[in-house]
């Protein structure tokens, strides 16, 4: 049985920005721009509730392991919070704290009536088993049982965890609630009420916020290249779907290095390849191996979209980045210290919690569904979410020119500000 610990130093994070100090930076700025009182920027900065629990598990061996797990829940003023959880050996609590309120900020962006939460638990799920796995999230999930609810708190899957882990989470949940309850996370299986479309959306929304953006640039995407760090769920479909608008996708990358073809990498043919392969390119042979994968980052194409890990552009490479537009899948992929040197350069971003934000908008519908009883198809799921996005990017664009500022502090703007009115006028004690 679980049970809620007192708060443990955290380890230091090594060798990168503090993501709580990087998301605070930005906020801090909007909040200026915004004219924020300094009593709704208290509020706003402050998250909610801060869970960490303990959870002893019974590993295979016979032997009790305990594990530390957080929730961390940033704001619900626009509504039940929202958010992945990650299994990895790095979890901090700094970490799902930055997180969390980025999903407060993603969600108010997009316009969906979501708070924002993230949560995670500090194990290496790689050296773990099925079984160790599923009491692991069974554990966690009941230690949570008061802090999730369909109206209340839903988690996602993130970094280590999958449609598995949510079923075993929606399982676990409904049983200590007494009735099936599928609403109260997403990111599950199709056939226990995922929704159509999911998988994609993330990448989907990176091609439509930079299809958006090239309009803007006036840049023909059928004469447009590109380069995409990882491959994974976001990288491979933000690939497919760019290639698929005539974009030449020049280079492509995962843990295994970056590849790299003049003529353009052929994005089904390497996907295919993928999946025969472990969901690894090792010894792809479309492309060409690059002496360093970091250089994908500094290649010289049109559009750039980080869709891997958090901090690889930094203060040490962003002044050598070539490409004029950056579009951002991944969470956190440039480092607050950055910013200045692409502003300066005239590179235009999509921020991350505009262009990643396809993976919560189908991730709300499939919630919606749940709380429907009733399947949406593909086409109702990819042109509602196709919308949602292309009016969030013109709204963030708007507010960009408005104030004369980066798209990113803008993306701030324009959640900070909803936020805060809504705040407003519901009040406080
Ligand atoms: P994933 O695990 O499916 O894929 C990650 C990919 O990145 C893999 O191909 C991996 O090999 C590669 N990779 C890891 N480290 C790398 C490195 N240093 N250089 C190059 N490649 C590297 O993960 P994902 O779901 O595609 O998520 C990627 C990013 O997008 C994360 O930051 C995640 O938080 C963010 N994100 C994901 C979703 C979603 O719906 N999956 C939604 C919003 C944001």
């Amino acid at each position: 049985m679980a049970v809620t610990t007192v708060y443990k130093e955290p380890a230091p994070i090594v060798d990168r920005e503090n993501p709580l100090e990087s998301m605070m930076s930005r906020f801090n700025i909007a909040a200026d721009i915004l004219g924020l009182d300094e009593q709704t920027y208290n509020v706003l900065k402050a998250a909610d509730k801060q869970v960490i629990v303990s959870i002893p598990v019974t590993m295979d061996d016979g032997k009790v392991q305990v594990f530390e797990g957080y929730r961390v829940v940033h704001n619900t003023i626009l509504g039940p919070s929202k958010g992945g959880i990650r299994y990895d050996k790095n979890v901090h609590l700094d970490e799902v704290k930055a997180l969390a309120a980025w999903m407060t900020w993603k969600c108010a962006v997009v316009d969906i009536p979501y708070g924002g939460a993230k949560g995670g638990i500090i194990c290496d799920p790689t050296t773990m088993s099925p079984g160790e796995i599923e009491r692991m999230t069974r554990a966690y999930t009941l230690a949570m049982k008061d802090v999730f609810g369909p109206d209340r708190d839903i988690p996602a899957p993130d970094m280590g965890t999958g449609p598995r882990e949510m079923a075993w989470l929606m399982d676990e949940f409904s049983k200590t609630n007494g009735m099936t309850t599928p609403a109260v996370v997403t990111g599950k299986p199709l056939v226990m009420g995922g929704s159509l479309g999911r998988t994609e959306a993330t990448g989907r929304g990176v091609m439509v916020s930079a299809l958006a953006a090239m309009k803007k640039l006036g840049m023909d995407p059928t004469k447009a290249t590109a380069a995409v760090q990882g491959f994974g769920n976001v990288g491979s479909w933000a690939a497919k779907l760019l290639s698929e608008q005539g974009v030449t996708i020049k280079a492509v990358s995962d843990v295994s290095g970056a590849y790299w073809n003049e003529n353009g990498i052929n994005v089904d043919e390497a996907i295919a390849y993928k999946n025969a392969h472990n969901g690894r390119l090792d010894g792809y042979t479309g492309a060409q191996l690059m002496d360093n994968a970091d250089d994908l980052l500094l290649a010289d194409v049109d559009v750039l979209v980080p869709a891997a890990v958090e901090d690889v552009i930094t203060e040490h490479n962003a002044d050598r980045i070539k490409a004029k537009l950056i579009v951002e899948g991944a969470n956190g992929p440039t480092s607050a210290s950055a910013d200045s040197i692409i502003n300066e350069k005239g590179i235009m971003v999509v921020p991350d919690i505009l262009a990643n934000s396809g993976g919560v908008t189908v991730s709300y519908f499939e919630w919606v569904q749940n709380k429907q009883g009733f399947k949406w198809t593909e086409q109702m799921v990819t042109e509602r979410a196709d919308r949602i996005m292309n009016d969030a990017f013109e709204k963030v664009y708007a507010t960009s020119q408005k104030y004369n500022i980066p798209m990113r502090i803008a993306a701030y703007v324009v959640a900070i500000d909803k936020v805060a009115q809504t705040y407003k006028f519901r009040g406080a004690y």
